[in-house]
């Protein structure tokens, strides 16, 4: 068995923004040389988040409405006490950035088959930035043979 990893980078838009980097994901396998097991993708951050879904504009408008009402950035938050943490006085107040990332999730693990990612006709990975805009790091490990 083989294990083979690489970082990939995105740079984000502003506030909630959808991401897909299928293509990317697929280079790195490209690069493995490997033809069969799995990949798993994790992003390095505590404000963004990974899912496998259809990447369509109009749906990525209404995830990003969705989070926002399901966390509205307005509330009231500990994290955004700024003055109450060990932290740089200039930290963003974010604190519904980190939740909605909770909940979502940070790593994809998917099955890699005759060096085909086994995704649905209509699934993409797609990078969900909780508070852009930021230059992201998301590792891919391919392992198999
Ligand atoms: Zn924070």
């Amino acid at each position: 068995m083989k294990i083979y990893h690489e970082d990939i980078t995105v740079n984000t838009n502003q506030g909630i923004h959808l991401h897909d980097i299928s293509d990317q994901v697929n280079v790195v396998i490209k690069t493995s040389g490997i033809k069969n097991g799995f990949v798993t993708v994790n992003s390095k951050h505590t404000t963004t988040a990974l899912t496998i879904n259809e990447f369509e504009s109009r749906l990525m408008d209404d995830a990003r409405l969705f989070f926002h009402k399901l966390i509205p950035e307005s509330d009231k938050y500990l994290h955004n006490d700024i003055h109450l943490r060990d932290c740089p006085q200039d930290e963003p107040e974010n604190a519904h950035s980190h939740l909605a990332s909770m909940l979502l999730g940070n790593t994809e693990s998917i099955i890699l088959k005759e060096g085909d990612l086994q995704l649905g006709k209509w699934q993409s990975i797609i990078l969900i930035e909780l508070d852009g805009s930021r230059n992201r790091t998301v590792g891919v490990q391919v392992m198999g043979v």
